[in-house]
């Protein structure tokens, strides 16, 4: 789950971490009233859950109360990526001297949080990655240990903070260190994080993921979560207990237990298919999770056929089958589906799709490959 910037920078404030005076505004009116509390220059911000902002004018700097309305008019409302902006984040503007860029990450390879810190703070940290690899300072934080001191002098020195912050800037990545295992992150991060004109560190932009399997510890979080920015059918996904991610590919699996869906995928894969999704239906499923399933996956437009690969053991296929039939009542089969059954109630299932018209299959290897040849026909 991402977290909005202001969402993200009021976690860093509790750990610490200095971040600028601000509040959240829906109309222009309330961006007025919070601009003139501040007194002075704002920056009216989108709060919208993706990056650049800046370049795409979600980010607009404000002299006082009236400019800092006229620039909630012109952001509120704003597409940004296909997001609509629905909040100004109304923060009093930084003097910035120079921004860095200080971020965490798990990397799995390592087994390790990675910080990582750039003096070239401000863009897209991808761009730096890709362009200036060296530009990237990267520094592997032990579990049973934490984040040592020593370490934070090591980054300040690679990225040439000023000897009078080094005190501050451990201070912040220490913090911002706490932040993320408290809260179960799988990032946080601050970009940037400026040094002002009288010589301060301020972390001016924030963004947080938690991991959703963590959710269920972190009640307050959790609340945060923010549906009409979510992919629509992975929201609709969560409502039915399913687990669903969307991919790129044409093919949409429904599918028995994670394990199964995975292998399953690997074998359209191995045919030279690609799967436009990951679904487990979860075990027992109802003939009502499975039709919301089918739904799902059929209102994904790029999905040119289905494929249907069922483990009964405590799931019955019976039941499976009466899902996909109530489904297609409802939506309609417009693309091929290849469909294979096998274990608890069978032969139920499979008198029950007779009529649908469905391709079975009897190994998964069979179904993969008509799969396969489908989506590409
Ligand atoms: P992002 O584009 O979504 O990453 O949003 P940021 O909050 O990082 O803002 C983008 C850029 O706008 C920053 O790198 C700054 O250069 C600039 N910016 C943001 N806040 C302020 C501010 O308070 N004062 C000034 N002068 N520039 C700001
Ligand atoms: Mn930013």
């Amino acid at each position: 789950m991402n977290l909005h910037e202001y969402q993200s920078k009021r976690i860093f404030a509790q750990y610490g971490i200095p971040i600028p005076r601000g509040e959240v505004a829906s109309t222009p009116t309330e961006a007025r009233e919070i601009a003139g509390k501040l007194g002075g220059k704002v920056v009216v911000k989108s709060q919208v859950l993706v990056g650049g902002r800046g370049k795409a004018g979600g980010i607009k700097l404000a002299v006082d109360k009236d400019d800092a309305e006229e620039k909630a008019k012109a952001i509120l409302g704003m597409d940004i990526k296909g997001l609509t902006v629905k909040r100004v984040l109304v923060d009093e503007a930084a003097d910035i001297k120079d921004e860095i860029y200080l971020g965490l990450v798990i990397d799995r390879a390592r087994r390790r949080v990675v910080m990582m810190g750039s003096s070239e703070g401000g863009v897209d940290i991808e761009e730096v990655a890709a362009t200036m690899p060296d530009k990237i300072v990267k520094v592997a934080i032990d579990p049973c240990i934490g984040f040592r001191s020593y370490q934070a002098m090591d980054l300040a020195t690679a990225l040439g903070i000023p000897k009078e912050l080094t005190r501050s800037f451990g201070q912040i990545a220490s913090g911002l260190y706490t932040a993320f295992v408290e809260n179960d992150a799988s990032l946080a991060e601050i970009n940037p994080l400026v040094v002002t004109g009288d010589g301060k560190l301020l972390a001016v932009d924030g963004k947080m993921s938690i991991d959703d399997n963590a959710l269920y510890r972190h009640k307050a979080l959790a609340d945060l979560r923010d549906p009409s920015e979510e992919d629509p059918y992975e929201v609709e996904a969560r409502r039915f207990d399913l687990s669903y991610v969307k991919l790129d590919g044409n093919i949409g699996c429904m599918v028995n237990g994670a394990g199964l869906s995975m292998a399953t995928m690997d074998m359209i894969k191995l045919y030279g298919g690609a799967p436009a999704n990951f679904l487990d239906i979860g075990g027992g499923a109802t003939a009502e999770r499975v039709a919301a399933a089918l739904r799902i996956i059929l209102s994904d437009q790029n999905v040119k056929t289905v494929l249907i690969n069922i483990f009964g053991g405590i799931t019955r296929c019976d039941e499976v089958a009466r899902g996909i039939v109530a489904a297609l009542d409802e939506v309609g089969a417009a693309v091929p589906m290849v469909v294979r059954l096998v274990g608890t109630n069978e032969a139920e299932g499979r008198a029950i799709l007779a009529d649908a018209k469905m391709d079975p299959a009897t190994t998964l290897a069979e179904a993969a490959q008509k799969a396969v040849a489908a989506s590409k026909s």
